[in-house]
């Protein structure tokens, strides 16, 4: 089977955005990369369910190359990913806060260091309907210098150098989307400047183990 390893760490990793409640449902998809073949989870199959022979396995054009079942539908998406970065995962999900956060607001300020995974303040791109070129453009026009975006009405997605490190920027993500929409009801939220987030994500990167 080709990518045997990478294919059941999209099923582990699946397993886990619902269990971090970062998705609901079949709902989101998780890709990792390895050489010019993509390994990414298939379409509408509940993640309890998923085994690595379910998983498929597509090019970096989207043809598929292994797999039985339908790739994700977000395919195009994942694809402008890998076309624009050096990425070696992609994670996308529907957490409760980032998602919120984007019905309302434009990017996700700086309001804390744990964006530091993320790379800086992330955007929020325009609706546009789930699968679609369209959508996949609109992540392309926000994604420079960052690892994650937010799709409003929709999601977020994330990405980064291994699977662990798309993750983790999903994870910290949600959390400060969940901070910052608890702050603003009570004030206007203080936020970090440039320099102060450029400082505060350089000693993430040499704290400990590279971890914030
Ligand atoms: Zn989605």
């Amino acid at each position: 089977m080709l990518l045997h390893q990478a294919r059941a760490q999209v099923v582990d990793y699946c397993r886990r955005m619902t269990r971090d409640h970062l998705t609901v449902g079949t709902s989101g998809n998780v890709s990792i990369r390895e050489g010019d073949l993509i390994a990414l989870s298939p379409s509408g199959v509940d993640y309890d369910e998923l085994t690595p022979q379910a998983i498929c396995v597509v090019g970096l054009d989207g043809t598929q190359v292994d797999g039985d079942l339908k790739p994700s539908t977000e395919v195009p998406m994942h694809l402008v990913v890998y076309a624009n970065t050096d990425a070696q995962a992609v994670v996308h999900c529907h957490p409760v806060y980032a998602t919120a956060l984007g019905l309302v607001a434009s990017e996700v300020p700086l309001a804390h260091y744990m964006l530091a995974p993320c790379g800086g303040a992330v955007q929020v791109v325009p609706y546009a309907l789930f699968g679609t070129a369209e959508l996949a453009s609109a992540v392309e026009a926000a994604m420079a210098g960052r690892n994650a975006v937010l799709l409003r009405n929709h999601g977020a997605t994330t990405w980064g150098a291994s699977i662990k490190a798309a993750y983790t920027a999903a994870v910290y993500l949600e959390w400060v989307c969940q901070v910052y929409l608890a702050a603003r009801p009570a004030g206007s939220p203080a936020l970090l400047s440039e320099d102060q987030f450029a400082d505060a994500a350089a000693a993430v990167a040499r704290y400990g183990q590279g971890r914030c």
